[in-house]
C-alpha cells in the first residue's frame, strides 16, 4: 500500500479528532494511563509516571499509524454514504441472517439444521425404543406359551449369576438361571452358587422384560432331592 505524506495540518485535524493532546512542543500526548490525567496517584502524592504533568507524550510512529488508519476509516464512509467497510459487512450479515430467519420460520440456517439434527436424534432414539419394546413382547409372548403366572412347574438349569446386597428387609440374593431350554429364570432368593447346575419346582409368579429380553420369574423354589 503506497503511503502518501500527510500535511501538518492533516495530522493535527484527525489527531484532534481521535482525542491527542497537542503539546507545545509539537508532539501529542494521552492522558497518563497510571493517574488517569490527574496528575495525582495515592498514596504517593504526584504521579511518578507523568510527573504530575497530567500527560503522556505519544511517539510520532504511533500518532501516524492512528490518524493514517482514521484516515481510512474517512474514505470507507466517503465512498459509502456514511458507513465503514466494516459497518456494511455487519449490516449485510445482519440482512442475510434476517432472509434466513423469513424463509424458516424464525430461525437462521445455523439454528435450522441444529433443530433438525436434534429432531433426528429424537427419532432414531424413538424407533429403537419401539423395537426394543417390540422385541421384548414377542419374547414375552413366547415365554407366555410355556410359563403360566399362578402355576407350580418345574425347572432344570445352571445359575449364571448370583448377587446380593443389604436391603430394607435385611440382606437381598437375586440368582439367574440358565433354563436347559435357553430360556431365562430369576429368582430372588438363595437357590446355590455360581455354576451350580439346579434342578427345582417354583411358582411362576410373572414373565418380566427387560432390555428387550424377557425372563420368567419365579417364587417358592424348592430344589429337588438328589436322586
Ligand atoms: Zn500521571
Amino acid at each position: 500500500m503506497a503511503t502518501t505524506t500527510l500535511t501538518a495540518e492533516t495530522i493535527a485535524r484527525v489527531a484532534k479528532k481521535i482525542g491527542y493532546l497537542k503539546l507545545k512542543n509539537g508532539g501529542f500526548a494521552i492522558p497518563c494511563p497510571r493517574c488517569h490525567g490527574t496528575g495525582v496517584f495515592r498514596p504517593f502524592g504526584v504521579c511518578f509516571r507523568c510527573g504530575g504533568g497530567r500527560w503522556e507524550e505519544v511517539g510520532h510512529r504511533t500518532v501516524l499509524k492512528n490518524v493514517r488508519a482514521e484516515l481510512e476509516l474517512e474514505a470507507q464512509r466517503e465512498r459509502n454514504g456514511g458507513k465503514t467497510d466494516g459497518e456494511l459487512r455487519w449490516e449485510a450479515q445482519q440482512a442475510d441472517l434476517q432472509a434466513q430467519r423469513d424463509r424458516n420460520g424464525g430461525l437462521t440456517d445455523l439454528e435450522l439444521s441444529e433443530k433438525q439434527a436434534k429432531e433426528e436424534i429424537a427419532r432414531a432414539a424413538a424407533a429403537a425404543e419401539i423395537a426394543l419394546q417390540a422385541k421384548a413382547d414377542g419374547a414375552a409372548a413366547e415365554l407366555a406359551t410355556r410359563y403360566t403366572p399362578g402355576t407350580r412347574q418345574g425347572f432344570s438349569g445352571t445359575i449364571t449369576m448370583r448377587v446380593s446386597g443389604p436391603g430394607k428387609f435385611g440382606t437381598w440374593v437375586l440368582t439367574k438361571i440358565k433354563l436347559e431350554n435357553g430360556d431365562t429364570a430369576i429368582y430372588w432368593n438363595d437357590l446355590g452358587d455360581k455354576g451350580d447346575a439346579v434342578s427345582f419346582t417354583a411358582t411362576v409368579k410373572e414373565i418380566s422384560t427387560r432390555n428387550g429380553e424377557a425372563q420368567v420369574v419365579v417364587q417358592r423354589a424348592k430344589l429337588a432331592q438328589p436322586a
